[in-house]
């Protein structure tokens, strides 16, 4: 052979005695096939199979594999993001005609999906009270083929109870999907507690670090499997063998990671109750929380994420307060190392709560700094804010 094909050509190299601990990425587009018929029943390998690199490498099958066990499902599908996650499940199970029952507190871009995408494409969406717990049956008719959940509520951290939910959309016919990305499934699994779809914003704890997108559904038939993948086949999507690495790395830490996050978000989140700023503070684990009895029922902890209500006439200095934080930065997502906080505007984003538009909500995400450099930063913010109270009232 001359230069040119050596230039492409990979000599076999023994892999002989390289046990490593880490992930190998593998990347492709092109599988090839050791001959032509093997070639032509290709699609007979099934959603398992290796047939082509959008449709999964042995990479991207560690982390479906990995994220399956900690499911306890059977199989699992990953999304180029969270959102392509949820929009990729309802797109599978609904049909024009159908409808999908999503509560008031999910993450507001599943009832834009359901808006904007599913409604001009006649799939009908219907909006439920998430405290609504049995007494779901009562909105479930002949078309509604899904119950949408998610526990605890977007922001306002309401807990569902999804044992009730499910039992009475199965008594219906209805699939049940849930978005469990703030528990996580260290400290949920919803296939256990009668979910059909668990879908869960990658991008978050499971990756942690604030670097890549990502999402995944995991489900509890090959069958419900095999209909993602059919869709995710049509639409041309899949995920990078790279991005899959690094949450097989970061996936390594999600436990120590989550349980120190946990252990300081909920001791800001007592302290905070006392705070003359604080009209609420919304975390599963006070009692003050709606659902908390559930939460006690079904979850095995929390996160690090809570949200803090301020008190009306408390709003002047918030911005500037934010402004002046240290350690905590202003910025969307969450679940990664560093320590985010945002204000939330909710009242536009819900059809049937009573929020009012002027309530003006943080929501924090405690990451690893130094837990008394976050105490410290989150104590000024809220003195930066009873001060710019009392100067204005
Ligand atoms: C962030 C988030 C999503 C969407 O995840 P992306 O990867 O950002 O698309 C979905 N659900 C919840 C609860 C989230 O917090």
């Amino acid at each position: 052979m001359r230069d040119l094909t050596h230039c492409v050509n990979n000599p076999p190299v023994s892999s002989e005695g390289f046990a490593s601990l880490s992930v190998p990425t593998h990347r492709a587009s092109t599988i090839v096939f050791p001959d032509a018929k093997s070639y032509l029943e290709r699609k007979y390998r099934g959603p398992d199979g290796f047939t082509y690199g959008l449709h999964g490498t042995p990479t991207t099958r560690a982390l479906e594999a990995r994220l399956t066990a900690l499911e306890g499902g059977v199989r699992t599908a990953l999304l180029p993001s969270g959102q392509a996650a949820i929009a990729v499940t309802l797109l599978t199970l609904l049909n024009a005609g159908d409808t999908v029952l999503i509560p008031d507190s999910a993450y507001p871009p599943v009832k834009g999906f359901a808006a904007n995408y599913l409604a001009p494409r006649g799939i009908h969406h219907r909006v439920y009270d998430q405290n609504i717990g049995a007494g779901i049956a009562d909105l479930i008719d002949d078309t509604v083929k899904l119950v949408w959940v998610e526990s605890p509520g977007s922001t306002t951290m309401e807990v569902q109870d999804i044992p009730a939910i499910a039992a009475a959309a199965h008594a219906h016919g209805a699939l049940v999907g849930c978005d469990n990305t703030w528990a996580t499934p260290l400290n949920f699994k919803p296939l256990k507690h009668g979910v059909d779809f668990s879908i869960e914003a990658i991008t978050k704890y499971i990756s942690g670090h604030s670097d890549l997108l990502m999402g995944s559904i995991s489900v509890n038939t090959v069958e419900h499997h095999r209909r993602l993948k059919d869709t995710m086949r049509m639409l041309g999507i899949g995920v990078s063998p790279d991005d899959c690495f690094l949450v097989l790395r970061g996936l390594e830490t999600m436990g120590v990671r989550v349980r120190h996050m946990a252990q300081h978000a909920l001791a800001f989140a007592q302290a905070l109750v006392n705070s003359p700023a604080a009209e609420r503070v919304l975390h599963p684990a006070l009692p003050s929380c709606p659902g908390h009895a559930l939460w006690q029922r079904d979850f095995t902890g929390a996160t690090g994420v809570f949200s803090v209500v301020l008190r009306r006439g408390y709003e002047a200095g918030v911005a500037d307060a934010l402004s002046q934080m240290n350690v905590f930065q202003i910025g969307a997502s969450w679940g990664g190392t560093h320590s985010l906080i945002v204000p939330m505007e909710i009242a536009r984003d819900r059809a049937l709560s009573t929020w009012d538009e002027a309530t003006t909500i943080l929501r924090i995400s405690v990451g690893l700094e130094d837990p008394d450099d976050l105490r410290e930063d989150l104590e000024a913010l809220f003195r930066n804010i009873e001060r710019a109270h009392h100067a204005t009232a």
